[in-house]
């Protein structure tokens, strides 16, 4: 054990090799001018980005002391993105309840006595108005949750590639999280704009059978090759808190990482327990443990948004404030999170405002 910071040395410093024009993504058009007035930090941090990380070295990243694990993240985190700045999201479940598929955690499945109830597919009108008020908000992107196992191929696939469209015309980001889909369906929501495309590995192979066994981790792999075949960029992470030992995150972080290139999106969840569910009675998991999944996909795929999602009403500003540290740069605003409580957009804002913390990005005002 009093190796093991070193170990994490050892595995980021290689990473770290990598000359200033390595690793370079996407957001970095982000990065204003003003990056450079930075005191510490600088390109020659950059990471060589990696697909092959052992379970050993994720181990020795994960289980370094947190101060250590913290430190490096940071360092990996403002080599690649802004660290004052978090983007600000808005998810909307369009399609409630009724769900086929029996993930433990879920309190949309039909499976389930739980209270959320069934509504069917939101009408074009109503989500876009939605969008509007989210972009109010401060949310650049806005995401579409429907409770399907597979997109349907009638009416409502028309409808909600409506609604992306709609959502580009906002000037926002938009991502879909609709169940498993198929090469069409991919190709025909590039077609419309779509931005991302959600869909959660939850955790690792061996532990996945003791959460879903509806469908398999193999599914939601060809789903996400799907997507990333069609152009849209991938949005895909997991949920610690669901009596997972320290192994399943690892393997967890292992399968994201080895996915080239790394999703662009990478949301972490920790467990919010629903009544009804199989997983309604889990102890709250440790804030802390959430801390160290973050700063480990931050070091591990270093050029993800990392986003901060369900479970933040359990954490206080002080660890909602490490996990920024540690490398979340993404968090979703509003009172829900599909069904689930998520902090109110104004106590947000006065965390932001303390830590001086800037939403990124505000898309432009009224183009629709
Ligand atoms: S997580 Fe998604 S797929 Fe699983 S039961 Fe809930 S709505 Fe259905």
């Amino acid at each position: 054990m009093a190796g093991r910071h070193f170990g994490l040395c050892e595995a980021v410093g290689e990473a770290l090799s990598a000359g200033p024009d390595q690793g370079q993504n996407e957001h970095d058009h982000r990065k204003p001018s003003h990056v450079t007035s930075l005191p510490v930090y600088h390109k020659s941090l950059m990471v060589n980005v990696r697909h092959d990380w052992s379970i050993q070295e994720i181990e020795t990243i994960y289980t370094s002391p947190l101060t250590d694990l913290v430190f490096r993240a940071a360092q990996v985190h403002r080599a690649h993105h802004q660290a004052d700045e978090v983007q600000g999201c808005m998810l909307l479940s369009i399609k409630t309840g009724g769900c086929p598929e029996d993930c433990a955690y879920c309190p949309q499945s039909a499976r389930y006595d739980t209270e959320v109830g069934r509504e069917d597919l939101m009408q074009v009108d109503e989500t876009l108005m939605a969008a509007r008020s989210a972009r109010d908000q401060g949310a650049t992107r806005f995401c579409m949750g429907a409770a399907w196992r597979d997109v349907p191929t009638d009416a409502r696939f028309d409808r909600v590639l409506e609604m992306v469209k709609g959502v580009r015309e906002l000037g926002m980001e938009a991502c879909c999280t609709l169940g498993m889909l198929n090469e069409k369906q991919a190709e025909a929501l590039a077609g419309a704009g779509l931005s991302a495309y959600n869909h959660n590995l939850d955790t690792s192979p061996e532990f996945y059978g003791e959460i879903i066994t509806t469908r398999n981790y193999q599914e939601r792999l060809d789903t996400l090759a799907r997507v990333r075949n069609a152009g849209i960029s991938v949005c895909s992470g997991g949920i610690i808190g669901m009596g997972e030992d320290r192994a399943a995150r690892y393997g967890l972080l292992r399968q994201l990482a080895m996915l080239d290139p790394h999703p662009e999106s990478v949301p972490i969840n920790m467990l919010v327990p629903v009544e009804g569910t199989p997983l309604g009675s889990r102890p709250a998991e440790d804030p802390l443990e959430l801390v160290r999944m973050i700063a480990a996909a931050r070091i591990l795929m270093p050029t993800s948004m990392v986003r901060l999602s369900a479970g933040r009403l359990a954490l206080s500003e002080e660890a909602q404030a490490l996990c920024f540290l540690a490398g979340a740069n993404s968090v979703f605003l509003g009172d829900k999170l599909l069904t689930t409580p998520n902090p109110e957009s104004d106590a947000d804002h006065r965390l932001f405002e303390k830590l001086g913390v800037k939403l990124f990005g505000e898309a432009p005002r009224a183009t629709a």
